[in-house]
């Protein structure tokens, strides 16, 4: 992975923050819903990177599309909620990376926040120091979670991924296998996201 795709690090003055870039309701990310002519009457709903893919049979009429999706939205995002962290418990998260691994760095967040972001699996705005999480890490292992999440906490500090980043960065005791979580992730969503793109052509 590119260091340079891996997060963003913001240091506008606050005027210049752009206010939330999701609208309340959709932080989850975009939902798709998939007609299947393979499906007789089943309907599934699984989570695809930030989306939430919803399965449906190709006949089910647009009234039961319009009942059904939501509900299976729900129930994904209720399956989420059950395992994802909270914004309180991230934040306390980094207070441990921090105190453990870089005591230097005594700054701290003002605000931990999931975020749906697809580009990106981090952001650190270091002017208000506001830290945002890509939600694509709800679910994933401890040690990819903890990765990104010293990784945003290091910019508190240092803005660039200079050498004294690099240096603090590498104190992560899991940083190639985190490495590794990640780079994989974003292959697997290329993988799955290039047969949709070619619909699109196929259907243009
Ligand atoms: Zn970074």
């Amino acid at each position: 992975m590119d260091q340079d795709d891996f997060d963003t690090v913001r240091h506008m003055e606050i005027s210049d923050l752009d206010p939330d870039a999701t609208l309340p309701g959709i932080t989850e990310g975009e939902i798709v819903v998939i007609r299947s002519t393979r499906r007789k009457k089943n309907i599934s709903a699984y989570r695809q990177g930030g989306r939430i893919v919803v399965s449906i049979p190709a006949r089910m009429s647009k009234a039961d599309e319009r009942a059904m999706v939501p509900e299976m939205v729900a129930k994904i995002r209720a399956q989420e909620a059950a395992i994802t962290m909270s914004e309180e418990a991230l934040a306390a998260r980094i207070d441990e990376l921090l105190s453990e691994l870089a005591p230097e760095i005594t700054l701290r967040p003002i605000s931990v926040a999931w975020r749906a972001m697809r580009e990106r699996w981090g952001s650190c705005t270091s002017v208000d120091r506001t830290i945002r999480i890509s939600d694509r890490l709800k679910g994933a292992p401890e040690y990819a979670l903890d990765y990104v999440l010293f990784h945003e906490a290091i910019h508190l500090q240092f803005f660039d991924h200079g050498a004294e980043f690099k240096a603090m960065l590498e104190r992560f005791p899991k940083a190639e296998l985190a490495s590794a979580y990640l780079d994989g992730y974003e292959a697997a969503e290329t993988a799955l996201a290039a047969p949709e793109a070619l619909k699109k052509l196929l259907q243009a």
